[in-house]
């Protein structure tokens, strides 16, 4: 918000920066995506990936298993009913293996940055 828009109307609440508008528009993204029965599978085999991971059964590797970046990948399900056959995956390689078509709306605009 700038200066002139809380002199002019200061009865209305602060805008959202952009930034905050894009984790408002993610969160409630995820909300959905996590009430749809379709979704329930998908949500347990990640779940059975932390769980794994919280107690030593397996352990998240430094680097992209396609591309070789050092980072913190993330778990790639190819039969989300084996949750722990995981293929290691940076954001954006499991992104491509997605072919995007996983991304939620407002995920995109999000910076990658917390994710390493
Ligand atoms: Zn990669």
């Amino acid at each position: 918000m700038t200066d002139g828009q809380a002199e002019l109307f200061p009865e209305l609440p602060p805008l959202l920066d952009a930034v905050e508008l894009a984790r408002h528009r993610n969160a409630e993204a995820q909300r959905i995506y996590r009430a749809q029965p379709a979704n329930a599978h998908k949500l347990a085999a990640r779940h059975e990936v932390h769980r794994a991971l919280a107690h030593g059964e397996i352990s998240r590797p430094s680097a992209c298993a396609a591309c070789g970046d050092q980072c913190s990948p993330e778990a790639h399900h190819h039969d989300h009913s084996e949750p722990l056959a995981i293929e290691w995956l940076c954001r954006p390689c499991h992104m491509r293996r997605h072919r995007l078509r996983d991304v939620l709306p407002g995920q995109m605009s999000l910076p990658l940055g917390d994710r390493r």
